[in-house]
């Protein structure tokens, strides 16, 4: 009796643990751009950002902004760390609206992102470059895109891109090992629904990319389960998928809580500890970061 109630004690415990991740979470695509923030005041200030990562289980995120002061302030402020979060920063390449389509070819980018990089932050020194858009797949082959390849692998400075699957292979190609060393973030993992086959056949040839999966048309089916051919892609490669917000526009912040509940929603679908290596693991490994403390 006490056994058949203890194995019933056991069996709950794991299907309960198999409702729900809920574990810390690495926003590796978080953005705090100038209209959210407006120098402090703005609609979405520090302190409601962190209440929002903080409620929501975040304890990391890739930080970049336009311009880049959105990134520095969170990596600055003692408000971060009081609210248990890490600032991983990045170095947004745009200052405004008009360097999303010319940055490939600006050289004064190319020198805003050395500078940036030699003065770093408060945090510590910056660890990759982007968000960068590419909406035409050619312009990965402007000379600032190829500069800034060779410059990240080199430097070891991981690269957030929203392009799609052609702009990687040439992205790839750029750097001195053809990608073999680039540590890539392949944001949403092709938005335009890149085939998961294809995908796959991506991961098999780059050592070093990752996806992340915020706007990935096609990952969740009905009731927001995870579809079986993602589910499918995630068990063959554990530790290549990151989540992301993409707070690009304030509406994004408004819906923070969705999105991250969408995440742990789907996460449930997964083995616990491949639901942990998407959710925390991954990006705290690519970074070096300690597990948090509960
Ligand atoms: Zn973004």
């Amino acid at each position: 009796m006490r056994r058949l109630a203890t194995f019933l004690a056991l069996s709950l415990a794991s299907a309960l643990a198999a409702a729900e991740y809920t574990g810390p979470i690495f926003d590796a695509h978080l953005h705090y751009n100038e209209e959210a923030w407006n120098g402090r005041e703005g609609p979405h200030p520090p302190a409601d950002v962190l209440a929002r990562m903080q409620r929501n289980g975040v304890r990391a995120i890739i930080a970049n902004s336009r311009p880049n002061d959105g990134s520095k302030l969170l990596a600055q402020i003692p408000q971060t760390r009081q609210a248990g979060v890490t600032v991983v920063p990045f170095v947004r390449l745009y200052r405004n609206r008009a360097d999303y389509s010319n940055w490939f070819r600006d050289e004064s980018i190319h020198e805003m992102v050395q500078a940036e990089l030699a003065r770093g932050t408060a945090a510590g020194p910056f660890r990759g470059i982007g968000e960068f858009h590419l909406y035409e797949s050619g312009n990965a082959n402007g000379p600032v895109a190829r500069k800034l390849m060779v410059l990240a692998e080199e430097k070891q400075l991981a690269v957030l891109a929203h392009v799609d699957d052609a702009a990687v292979d040439l992205l790839m190609a750029h750097t001195p090992t053809k990608g073999a060393k680039l540590r890539l973030i392949w944001a949403h993992t092709g938005i335009g629904g890149t085939p998961v086959a294809r995908v796959d056949q991506m991961m098999a040839r780059y050592p070093l990319l990752m996806g992340e999966l915020s706007y990935r048309p096609g990952l969740t089916c009905e009731g927001g389960r995870l579809c079986p051919e993602w589910r499918q892609l995630f068990l063959k490669y554990p530790d290549r998928f990151l989540l992301g917000s993409d707070t690009w526009v304030n509406q994004r912040w408004q819906s923070y809580d969705d999105t991250m509940k969408g995440y742990r929603a789907w996460l449930a679908d997964l083995p616990a500890d491949v639901a942990r290596r998407i959710a925390w693991d991954n990006g705290a490994n690519l970074f070096g970061l300690k597990a948090p403390a509960p």
